[in-house]
């Protein structure tokens, strides 16, 4: 699977909670409190982030991946893309495309497969040459489905930086539109969450990760939008809430609805491993290809489910 040198039936448990989507890779490191197979700079220059000096530009530079254990299946052939720094731009394409493992690029979750041509680069640093907790300090992460501890709400929102204060953390939950949420359960902040605890809805729980997100004060955000557990009005909300967070920062949003990133900056659209189109919503519609006919196919789908 990931080839981690942990016990596979713990790898199991693990897995099953966070599930294949993009997962909650700094906690997925912390649970398991290892490493995946690529190598880790220990010598390398730290990136320190300063706005005034440097910049979240994004880089993909002729990026071949497989994953290691199908590396007969190409997901990227020779992908390059840039993102310019305080842009949001939406990934979209179908299913499989490899939307997602754009983001385990980006987060060095692995490595291209072609590493003497292929970089991932953040503020023209290859990703190889930086300690990994230099550049993953800068990246905050919605996943799909967050991961919450049976611990309180509190406990969960202040995990997304513990070096913030308890007004920090109230402040996040208001800004991610969860604090009076939270005011409305049994102990407010110090109710117990989770599988066990008190059940929070998929969209509380996307709520609690923007609240963790914004808690982090990361300058790039990464966002998996989820595929189906969010209703329509709840899902927009949610991008309204990701895409207020301020525009100094780099958002990229993995959208499986591709109405609710029309407004970005930039769609690229991705389709048997290259970026085969990329503008705004408008200028894709006029160019009428790819993305128009996804958008055509899911119109359709979403008409034909009563
Ligand atoms: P979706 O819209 O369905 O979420 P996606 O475009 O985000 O899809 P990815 O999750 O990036 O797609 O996956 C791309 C392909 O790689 C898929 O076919 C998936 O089955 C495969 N894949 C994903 N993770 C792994 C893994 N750990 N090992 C092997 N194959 C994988």
């Amino acid at each position: 699977l990931f080839q981690l040198s942990v016990p596979l039936n713990f790898i199991g448990s693990v897995y099953r909670e966070v599930r294949l989507s993009l997962l909650d890779m700094e906690q997925m490191f912390e649970l398991m409190d290892t490493q995946s197979t690529i190598d880790n700079p220990p010598t390398g220059t730290a990136l320190v982030y300063d706005p005034t000096i440097m910049t979240t530009d994004i880089s993909f530079h002729n990026v071949d991946f497989a994953y290691p254990s199908r590396l007969d299946r190409p997901i990227l052939k020779g992908l390059s893309v840039d993102i310019p720094h305080g842009k949001t731009v939406a990934f979209v394409g179908s299913s499989g495309s490899g939307k997602s493992t754009i983001l385990r690029l980006l987060y060095r979750f692995y490595d291209p497969t072609n590493p003497n041509t292929g970089t991932v680069s953040l503020g023209g640093h290859d990703l190889k040459d930086m300690p990994l907790d230099s550049f993953r300090k800068q990246i905050a992460i919605v996943p799909q489905d967050t991961v919450l501890f049976h611990e309180s709400i509190g406990y969960n929102i202040h995990y997304g930086n513990w070096d913030a204060s308890w007004d920090d953390v109230i402040e996040a939950a208001k800004r991610a539109q969860i604090h009076d949420t939270i005011l409305s359960f049994p102990d407010g902040y110090d109710t117990v969450v989770g599988e066990r605890g008190l059940k929070l809805s998929g969209g509380e729980k996307q709520r609690v990760a923007i609240a963790r997100a914004i808690l982090k004060q990361a300058p790039i955000l990464l966002c998996d939008e989820p595929t189906s557990s969010l209703d329509t009005r709840t899902e927009q909300e949610i991008m309204n809430n990701i895409k207020s967070l301020g525009s100094d920062r780099t958002t990229i949003i993995v959208a499986h609805r591709l109405s609710t990133i029309q407004d970005c900056d930039e769609i690229i659209v991705l389709h048997q491993g290259q970026a085969v189109e990329r503008g705004t919503h408008q200028e894709l519609l006029e160019l009428n290809g790819r993305y128009a006919r996804l958008l055509k196919m899911q119109a359709s789908s979403s008409t034909s489910v009563p």
